[in-house]
């Protein structure tokens, strides 16, 4: 199902034009209009899904079979050396456009470019609280 005013919905579908990389029955690949990287490249689900939360299970289960097939075009093509995933939901985690979509982010030698997080030192005690809220 398609949003109305969803964007990332008319990309996908092409009623919007794009610069399609990749695309299938279920998803279109395309050129971020605001790339981290030359060749950074945005996956979308054709049917609307806010985020992870609202992903069906069978199209999640697709997404990276199609990160994978991305992945290979930009190592093969474009010639990266490494490669970011990143997929953000919520406005507080980065995410500006409410429609679900992966991040496929070629990295190369000085692109200026950074890792996502900064890692912290909990200790033990810290940790296994987490992980008792989880299990
Ligand atoms: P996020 O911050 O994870 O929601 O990422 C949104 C991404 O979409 C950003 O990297 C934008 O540069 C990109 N973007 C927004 N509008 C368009 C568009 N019309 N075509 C291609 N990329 C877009
Ligand atoms: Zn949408």
């Amino acid at each position: 199902m398609k949003q109305d005013n969803c964007i990332f919905c008319k990309i996908a579908n092409g009623e919007i034009p794009s610069r399609t990389v990749y695309e299938d029955e279920d998803f279109r690949a395309i050129l971020d209009l605001g790339p981290a990287t030359k060749g950074h490249t945005l996956i979308l689900p054709k049917d609307h899904a806010a985020d992870l939360y609202e992903l069906p299970e069978d199209v999640a289960a697709k997404v990276l079979p199609v990160a994978k097939k991305v992945a290979a075009l930009l190592k093969e093509k474009l010639g990266c050396q490494g490669l970011n995933l990143v997929q953000n939901n919520g406005e507080l985690a980065g995410q500006t456009v409410m429609h679900f979509h992966l991040h496929v982010i070629p990295r190369y030698e000085n692109d200026g470019q950074k890792i996502l997080w900064n890692p912290t030192q909990p200790d033990g005690a810290e940790l296994d609280e987490v992980l008792a809220k989880l299990r």
